[in-house]
């Protein structure tokens, strides 16, 4: 059902993706998986692409369960280096990324530019990093609260997707997923409304068209996240817009996460 990395995927299955951040290890893994499976039943992945970002010391777990077991979900990584390989300590390569055979890789997120200072440069050079291997990158845009009291938004989110996009091809950036995600709505149970989140993503999937015309545009998933819980997944997936979600804190328990990826479907979970 997952297309191979790279490959433009139909809009019409909604794209789910957990953001486990620092949390569970290697073990924890294992048990979690095993949850997920059993929690959401193989119809519902007919809708709903589902994937997990374990941290990068558990990524091999979560490929040794989904190859083997067959299991229906699929992973990548929360973060990659902006270069290829060499003297860089705590660094993980696109390289290493495409041997695990991660599905996505998120760049640009506010947790990485706010506490590593990672900028427009920095986010651009990671895109292209994971391109280059043929790992879609999940490109985090999203503004903080003063930019949004100041009625700002929109063209901070535009400039940030412009700038990350600097010297992609079009038939590359067909296959980037791009995430709005205010930072003021990140762990902070402050949801953006789902007609503020359509706003953003609108405006988003205009400039890809302004950049690469409009069946780039149409092919390019357009993602919220910020606070989605599965109370409120099922208003947010129903915008035009808004192809999924990215879900940090609801993705830690299995059985919540297996419940909003049902409802993402168009169904529900008992
Ligand atoms: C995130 O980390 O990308 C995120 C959206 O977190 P949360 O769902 O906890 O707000």
């Amino acid at each position: 059902m997952t297309p191979p990395a790279g490959t433009a995927t139909n809009r019409s299955r909604r794209l789910i993706v957990g953001n486990w951040k620092m949390n569970l290890t290697h073990a924890d893994t294992v048990g979690y998986l095993q949850k997920l499976a059993r929690g959401l039943p193989a119809r519902y992945y007919h809708n709903v692409e589902v994937v997990v970002l374990p941290p990068f010391t558990a990524i091999r777990s979560a490929q040794t369960m989904v190859l083997s077991d067959g299991f229906m979900m699929t992973y990548g990584a929360q973060d990659v280096s902006q270069h290829e390989s060499g003297a860089y300590t705590g660094e993980v390569s696109g390289a290493m990324l495409a041997e695990l055979r991660c599905r996505y890789v998120v760049v640009g997120h506010s947790e990485r530019r706010q506490h590593h200072h990672e900028d427009d440069t920095v986010v651009n050079a990671k895109v292209r990093a994971a391109l280059a291997h043929g790992i879609p990158p999940i490109l985090c845009v999203g503004e903080g609260l003063e930019v949004r009291d100041a009625d700002s938004h929109i063209g901070h989110c535009t400039a940030q997707l412009t700038a990350a996009l600097e010297k992609v091809i079009p038939e590359e950036a067909a296959t980037v997923v791009v995430a709005y995600e205010p930072v003021w709505a990140i762990g902070t149970g402050r949801v953006a409304g789902p007609s503020e989140a359509q706003e953003v993503c609108a405006a988003l999937r205009t400039t890809l068209g302004e950049l690469y015309g409009q069946t780039v545009a149409g092919a390019v998933r357009v993602l919220y996240g910020g606070s989605v819980k599965s109370d409120n997944i099922g208003e947010i997936v129903a915008e035009r817009d808004i192809d999924g979600a990215l879900i940090g804190g609801a993705s830690i328990d299995p059985d919540e996460f297996a419940k909003l990826c049902a409802i993402a479907a168009g169904g529900s979970l008992r």
